[in-house]
């Protein structure tokens, strides 16, 4: 039976050793799945040990037989700006259709990693998502936050671009918001559930990549803080921050936010805030080791932020990790660059650097996959896992990862993938595009 005739509605994949996202793997197992198709998503039937496969199940064609099958990875924090330069101001002249151009490539090569989730942290993917939903072109699920809000001055800003230029921009759909007190804050915040956003992401600190700010500065005020939650969560949405600085890491979570993006500067107060409140971190390690590796692939006073910022960086996320906070793995990859090691498709090198912050193997298999669709909160999809009832989104791999991580930033070792039970990729087929 060829892997690509697949139009019925249930099929089995046989491996030497399933790893199901959360809890222990289980050798000589198989999965039983349904295919999307077109109404229904592809959903996991049974997922568990050959020798007790239902008898409902016994008689489902085997499509392949694989060494590990593990669920689809999710990567929870990207950005498809399609930005080439390493130079964010040039997004105010970016045509929108270059963009979805590049992108296409972009998310082609996402998926054929492995990546079948992405958490959009703000960028194109609120829009073009639609493109890869329809099967025009190849692609991970999408679930984006739209323009992430920031203050004037803030990380979401454009600093070397007037802001009246801007303003203009993003009336004309650049994904970026720029607002200021608590209404036009709620309205941001209205504007991106209008467009279909997921999930809200908002700017607590400055940055590495916006120009003037402190990636210690904390922003906006804590009136504007409570306003966009307390509209996010009215509407069933979880609030991320982008927060480096210890200040706008506590302001936010007293506000309510449910995810810190990055975490760098965590004191132990924080880290028991984070607990309390049962917060996640995307510590991000991909963005700030590559940034520091680089210094040509950005502005000069990026550079200089980011090698302070990498060693706290790090730092937090190792006490986070020992403190039993919940993480879930998110590169902060978006440039359209192939061959650079902050383009798309390099994402699953967080594997590693979530080892060498102290977790097992296994505990970062779970954060790259489980805890991934936890981060949206109320909106979380049933994905990540390999369970009854949870998306057929699969990868294979010619290797397993619990002896060597590595494996998971191999694209050549990720021998197939599916999303929703469809075939995107098998050995000798790579994803289009890549
Ligand atoms: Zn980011």
């Amino acid at each position: 039976m060829s892997i690509q005739s697949q139009k019925q509605a249930r099929w089995r994949i046989d491996t030497d050793l399933l790893i199901p996202g959360r809890g222990d793997p289980i050798r000589h197992a198989t999965l039983v799945y349904t295919t999307d198709d077109g109404e229904a998503r592809g959903q996991i039937l049974y997922a568990g040990p050959l020798s007790a496969v239902p008898d409902a199940y016994v008689s489902v064609p085997c499509i392949a037989h694989v060494p590990v099958l593990m669920p689809g990875m999710w990567d929870c924090h990207v950005h498809l700006f399609s930005d080439a330069s390493g130079n964010l101001d040039a997004l105010a002249t970016l045509p929108h259709s270059l963009s979805g151009m590049r992108s296409a490539r972009d998310v082609a090569a996402t998926v054929n990693a492995g990546f079948t989730s992405l958490r959009e942290m703000g960028g194109y993917g609120i829009d073009f998502h639609a493109a890869i939903d329809e099967a025009w072109i190849p692609g991970p699920r999408i679930y984006s936050a739209g323009a992430p809000i920031s203050q004037t001055a803030g990380h979401g800003d454009l600093h070397t671009v007037p802001l009246e230029v801007l303003q203009d921009t993003i009336k004309h759909g650049l994904p970026l918001c720029v607002v200021d007190g608590v209404d036009e804050c709620t309205k941001a915040v209205r504007a991106q559930i209008r467009r279909g956003a997921k999930v809200i992401k908002i700017m607590a600190t400055g940055g590495v990549m916006s120009r003037i700010d402190s990636p210690r500065a904390a922003q906006f005020t804590r009136a504007e803080l409570e306003a966009m939650v307390g509209e996010a969560t009215r509407t069933d949405l979880s609030v991320a921050a982008h927060a480096h600085g210890t200040e706008g890491i506590v302001a936010a979570l007293k506000a309510g936010v449910k995810t810190i993006e990055h975490g760098s500067y965590l004191t132990p107060e924080a880290i028991e805030l984070m607990k309390e409140k049962k917060a996640m971190l995307v510590a991000t390690r991909c963005v700030h080791v590559w940034g520091v590796r680089n210094p040509g692939n950005m502005p000069v006073e990026s550079y200089r932020k980011i090698l302070a910022v990498d060693k706290a960086n790090a730092k937090s996320y190792e006490a986070a990790i020992k403190a039993g906070i919940k993480c879930a793995l998110g590169t902060d990859l978006g440039m359209s660059k192939a061959g650079t090691d902050f383009y798309h498709g390099m994402n699953g090198r967080e594997f590693g650097f979530a080892i060498d912050a102290g977790m097992t193997p296994l505990q970062a298999i779970e954060a790259g996959t489980t805890n991934g669709p936890e981060m949206l909160g109320p909106q979380a999809p049933r994905s990540g896992q390999l369970k009854k009832g949870y998306d057929a989104d699969l990868i294979a791999l010619s290797e397993s990862p619990l002896e060597r991580i590595g494996v998971l930033a191999e694209v050549d070792k990720i021998t197939h993938v599916w999303k929703g039970g469809k075939v995107m990729k098998m050995p000798g087929k790579p994803v289009g595009f890549v």
